[in-house]
């Protein structure tokens, strides 16, 4: 029996990929995005009062009421915004879930999402699997700001959304606040609704500050915003997250997700609730700018290059021209395996795998993790 293709990505997402060959060369893995340091043990105790407080059973679909309105506590004081928490915040297993669960509840066939180019791998198939199309438009290097003509070219009247992600992964980049006002002047006569991918929102660097889709009085009210706690609490394994958006989009959100999941891990949403309603939470820019700048430091003493260093996320991409020839694929499992040191092709998040000799590296990491990987890096030596 064929059964059918419902994307047009072939084999298994990079991300696996990687980290099992990670694995099975006991490389070290700075390919996956995912921290290698213990999260806070105050956010465990929380997990555990939540198993013996009897946190155990199903939590409401939109998610339990005092992690909402912990949520709502937190964005009114870090921007300023006033979210309704039974009307505008849905939590989720993920951003990943959010951002396919926010695609689905607008997506019909036919419709046409640009998406800009590198970009998280999810996306596209997300699009295609709701029948839509995606329709790609490539960030400008080397620095990976938006070529706004180019994204103008591209709206159709078949446009339903644009999907954009700030601070960006794989590339570190931040869009400044004029982007955010083209984005509202191109929009502004048009129905298209907007997918902001903000799950780095929190590591952001050199004083600069993340400005949120929410905070901009005309996009607001048609975005979709996408978060995950895993990126700032440094627990990607528990896939916690949440989407804010109006009401009217948070009912057409959560008429897909009651019948998808339902609802989300209960004691991790009384521990999430718990912990982010304390008084001061740990600082987690800081902390991850110091990770950049001894990473970026280190990767001095190689022939590694850097364009641009990231502003935000916990992603540095690093071009090697001067290592090697080969395909960005072929180069990063050969860095695994001969190098031990695990990577990510920059092809991998472009739909066509356009290949400019760029890998990622993941910096969220401990010193002692970050230093010997660079220490095999400076010695590898590259067949002829
Ligand atoms: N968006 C981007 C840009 C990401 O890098 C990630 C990383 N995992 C996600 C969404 C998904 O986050 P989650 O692990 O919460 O699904
Ligand atoms: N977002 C993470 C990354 O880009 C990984 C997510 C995943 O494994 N799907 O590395």
């Amino acid at each position: 029996m064929l059964l059918p293709q419902k994307h047009s990505a072939t084999g298994t997402t990079i991300f696996t990929v990687m980290s099992a060959l990670a694995t099975e060369y006991n490389a070290i893995n700075l390919s996956q995005g995912f921290p290698d340091f213990p999260i806070d043990e105050q956010l465990g105790n929380f997990l555990h009062e939540a198993t013996v407080k009897g946190f155990n059973q199903y939590a409401p679909m939109p998610g339990l009421p005092i992690l909402r309105q912990a949520i709502s506590n937190d964005f009114e004081r870090r921007y300023g915004v006033t979210i309704n928490p039974d009307t505008e915040i849905t939590i989720t297993p993920g951003a990943t879930y959010a951002i396919y669960t926010a695609f689905t509840s607008i997506l019909q066939a036919d419709d046409e999402v640009i998406v800009l180019e590198p970009a998280y791998d999810s996306y596209i198939p997300n699009i295609e699997t709701n029948g839509a199309k995606a329709i790609t438009v490539a960030l400008r290097a080397p620095d990976f700001s938006v070529d706004w003509d180019a994204v103008k070219a591209a709206i159709t009247p078949k446009t339903k959304a644009i999907i954009i992600n700030t601070p960006h992964n794989p590339t570190g980049a931040m869009w400044n606040r004029e982007d955010w006002d083209i984005l509202a002047s191109i929009v502004r006569d048009t129905n298209i609704i907007i997918l902001s991918d903000e799950v780095y929102e929190q590591l952001v660097f050199d004083g600069k500050k993340h400005f949120t889709v929410l905070q901009h009085p005309e996009l607001r009210h048609r975005s979709f915003v996408l978060y995950s706690f895993g990126k700032v609490f440094h627990n990607t394994g528990w896939k916690m997250g949440y989407c804010i958006a109006p009401p009217e989009y948070t009912t057409a959100f959560r008429r897909i997700h009651q019948f998808l999941c339902f609802s989300v891990n209960t004691p991790a949403q009384y521990a999430l609730a718990n912990y982010l309603s304390q008084p001061t939470l740990p600082e987690v820019s800081g902390m991850m700018q110091q990770k950049r700048d001894y990473f970026l430091k280190q990767l001095a003493q190689t022939p590694f290059t850097i364009h641009q260093p990231a502003s935000g996320s916990y992603f540095q991409t690093v071009s090697y021209e001067q290592v090697s020839d080969m395909p960005d694929m072929e180069f990063a499992q050969w860095l695994t395996k001969a190098c031990g040191v695990a990577t990510i092709p920059i092809s991998a998040f472009y739909r066509n795998k356009k290949d400019d000799k760029l890998i990622r590296f993941c910096f969220a990491k401990k010193e002692e993790t970050i230093s010997e990987a660079v220490e095999r890096l400076t010695k590898l030596k590259v067949p002829a």
